[in-house]
């Protein structure tokens, strides 16, 4: 009999890797694994047959029953800050990578989240619940549709398994899905075994910066060139998640790709009431990760990665001028978006400021994120709805008294800049209470909300007749949601 995973290229550049890095171990199968939804864009793009997908082959594999075909069952070992204290070894507790695809657009990794303990797992059960496991699976799509680097989710598999956190609650696997889940931590970790560090780094860039592994020069140099790398992916990646209104919630370095992409969706929420000290996670007690700490939280980390590559014996001094681009990389692509988002043809330096007021009236008013975005393109033109957003407040008539100046400045054509604008701010975004809705629906076996919710967080800017609730402010019990570190 074929299987639909025939003929694909899959390799295990990871688990090939000295046994130091990981171990091989096996999931624990979930009871009565069901396929819930599977991505199928995202498996055709894996050269998997999207007639086949529901065939038991997939599910065997998606689920934690078969290993990939040709790849190998490993769960990494990493260490990490995590909330700014050092917490020593951690690893995939509850993870396991299976293997790479490769695919035009490269080696393609998939990792299994929720299947069962490792040797890493601490005192951990090794499980995911739906609940959260429903909202990596969503978030990541939300990711991809809004153009933010990411990794992304094939498959989410329900059970009936028991899974216990403050409730009894289900047992749930995502495939997750990209180059590689390295992360921070898994530098951190042989920051004192420069032999280590070495067959790591040079992996990493083997596999996944090879126009850096190919350049000559010195290990300091190649180190350098490597963090710099990191740096402007980050900065970038963090710039964009503050110009959508994203909250990661845990960015401890554990969770912080080492190619610049969102990973390790827990806690995270898409603003709905702006507020610049806005924090997503109901256990970070003390604010650490705010919306407007999250730039320098992330150049805190790469100050942890650096130092662990100071494990090679290297000049500190060029490590921290490296970092020091951050600022730069940060701010070009953070100014980039919000003058696309505002409409923009040209910047000048007064706009930071026009940016400052905005972000101080979304703050004062509580004003909906993504919705006032939206509004902008409109506003000049019509200003009753978008000063509705704001309780028709002096303040937001002042504002858009100097934005409507800076448009005429800025001499652009009306119904093209109203195009451009819808293009850049999303209509629909992935809010808590949305999620919430498709975690009610799946609990009870109807994948019909995470269905749409993929459809619409695909392309969330354009507008879909019938969808206006999907773009609409939480309801009174949306407010109220609270998500925290238990998943
Ligand atoms: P996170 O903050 O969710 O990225 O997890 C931090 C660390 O705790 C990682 O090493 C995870 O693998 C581990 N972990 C989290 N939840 C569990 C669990 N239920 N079982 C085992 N390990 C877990
Ligand atoms: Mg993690």
């Amino acid at each position: 009999m074929s299987s639909l995973f025939d003929g694909l290229a899959v390799r295990h550049t990871f688990a090939d890797l000295p046994s130091v890095f990981y171990t091989a171990v096996s999931p624990q199968p979930l009871a009565n694994a069901r396929l819930l939804h599977v991505n199928t864009d995202l498996a055709v793009q894996l050269g998997l047959s999207p007639t086949r997908l529901h065939e038991s082959d997939f599910l065997n594999v998606v689920a934690g029953q078969q290993p990939l075909p040709g790849g190998r069952t490993v769960a990494a070992v990493y260490s990490g800050h995590q909330f700014g204290v050092w917490a020593g070894q951690l690893g995939d507790g509850r993870a396991h990578l299976l293997g790479q695809i490769d695919t035009a657009d490269g080696p393609q990794e998939l990792q299994l989240k929720g299947s069962g303990k490792t040797p890493y797992s601490r005192m951990g059960d090794g499980r995911a619940v739906l609940r959260s496991s429903v909202r990596e699976y969503l978030a990541s799509q939300a990711m991809v549709g809004l153009g933010i680097a990411t990794s992304r989710a094939l498959a989410l598999v329900t059970s009936d398994t028991p899974v216990y956190r403050e409730t009894v609650e289900t047992g749930a696997i995502v495939t997750r899905v990209a180059p590689s889940f390295v992360r921070f931590g898994s530098f951190e970790h042989w920051a004192h075994d420069p032999e280590r560090l070495r067959t790591l780094l040079d992996y990493v860039l083997r596999e996944f910066y090879p126009a850096l592994h190919q350049q000559a020069g010195t290990e300091q140099e190649r180190v350098c060139r490597f963090l710099a790398e990191v740096t402007r992916r980050s900065a970038q990646m963090v710039a964009d998640w503050q110009t959508v209104g994203f909250c990661h919630g845990v960015m401890n370095t554990d969770n912080m790709s080492i190619l610049g992409l969102t990973i390790d969706y827990g806690p995270y929420g898409f603003m709905d009431r702006f507020q610049l000290d806005h924090v997503c996670n109901h256990s970070d007690t003390q604010g650490r990760y705010a919306w407007n700490r999250q730039p320098s939280v992330v150049h805190w980390n790469l100050y942890r990665l650096a130092s662990a590559l100071m494990g090679l014996d290297l000049d500190a001094q060029a490590l921290q001028e490296t970092l020091q681009t951050f600022e730069r990389h940060f701010l070009a692509r953070y100014y980039a978006n919000l003058q696309a988002k505002l409409g923009l043809r040209t910047w000048t330096e007064a706009d930071a400021a026009l940016v400052d007021d905005w972000w101080r009236l979304l703050h004062d008013s509580g004003a909906d994120f993504t919705l006032s975005f939206r509004a902008l393109a409109h506003a000049p033109a019509i200003p009753e709805a978008f000063l509705e957003l704001f309780g028709h407040s002096e303040a937001a008539r002042d504002w858009l008294q100097n934005y409507r100046q800076r448009l005429a400045m800025d001499g652009s054509d009306t119904p093209q800049r109203i195009v451009d604008m819808n293009r850049v701010n999303p209509l629909y975004v992935l809010r808590n209470y949305l999620a919430e809705q498709a975690i009610q629906a799946a609990a009870q076996g109807d994948a019909s909300e995470i269905d749409t919710l993929m459809r619409l967080l695909s392309d969330p800017y354009t507008e879909r007749p019938g969808y206006q609730a999907y773009a609409a402010v939480p309801p009174d019990w949306g407010c109220r949601l609270e998500v925290s570190c238990s998943s």
